[in-house]
């Protein structure tokens, strides 16, 4: 793929629907279409063409993207049903409106009651992409919508947990087998600002993007044009700088 095209805006003429998608639900799931029906127009009263994907899914309860003129959420179908104050937080949350961080409080109480009507895997890693300072969620999915390839279509985003040894510190790690970013916890503080966290969000992404390259001797995992999109960072310089001033600050906690 070449870099300009993903640069690109697509423009175009605003379809008026999306659809309501099921097929991603377990077979034995039951679920009342009526009420998925229901929220999926509540969806579209608010923001215009919607593809609702429900999803089974408990690491990611809700991401949405822009695709193309419509907006693509995937949510849980624990949201069948909810309140519409809920269905007004998903919508702010979907289109990063002003009032975002209370969405979020709504969603996250939301979640908070209806957790026990979820299946439960014991083995699975508790990824939690919401932070108490920042949503790597939001980021990825902004990143996602700007980079519409399919290779970032799986990733999943989480954040890690404090280990031992503070010497050193990696912001985040791209597991190629899992397709896992995760993002150390340090980094979810309010002093870190945002674009630090999205440049290192955005890091990880290229991962994705520019997989490592096998030599005869050795693995490339930062190759040229890797480290030239890097560069295209918005705000670089900036979150460079940041790094550089703030490291020894990080490394105390
Ligand atoms: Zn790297």
């Amino acid at each position: 793929m070449s870099q300009q095209n993903l640069w690109k805006d697509k423009k175009g003429p605003r379809p008026r629907h999306g659809q309501l998608v099921l097929g991603e639900l377990p077979a034995g799931l039951r679920l009342s279409v009526p009420e998925a029906q229901a929220l999926h127009r509540a969806m579209e009263e608010r923001l215009g063409a919607v593809v609702l994907i429900l999803t089974d899914n408990r690491r990611r309860m809700v991401s949405a993207r822009r695709v193309g003129q419509r907006i693509e959420i995937r949510a849980h179908h624990m949201f069948v049903g909810c309140a519409s104050e809920v269905v007004d937080a998903l919508a702010t949350l979907a289109q990063r409106a002003p009032g975002v961080e209370a969405a979020r409080a709504c969603i996250r109480a939301y979640i908070a009651q209806n957790r026990d009507t979820i299946r439960f895997d014991v083995d699975e890693e508790r990824l939690q992409a919401l932070g108490e300072h920042h949503d790597l969620q939001a980021m990825l999915d902004r990143w996602r919508a700007r980079f519409p390839v399919e290779a970032l279509n799986d990733i999943v985003i989480t954040w890690g947990r404090y280990g031992r040894g503070r010497r050193s510190i990696r912001f985040g790690s791209f597991d190629f087998d899992r397709r896992l970013i995760r993002i150390h916890p340090v980094l979810d503080q309010a002093w870190v600002p945002d674009y630090f966290v999205e440049f290192v969000v955005y890091h990880e992404l290229l991962h994705a993007l520019f997989p490592p390259r096998q030599l005869a001797n050795r693995r490339v995992v930062h190759t040229r044009s890797f480290r030239e999109m890097e560069e295209r960072f918005p705000r670089y310089a900036e979150a460079m700088a940041w790094e550089q001033r703030n490291l020894p600050r990080l490394l105390e906690r």
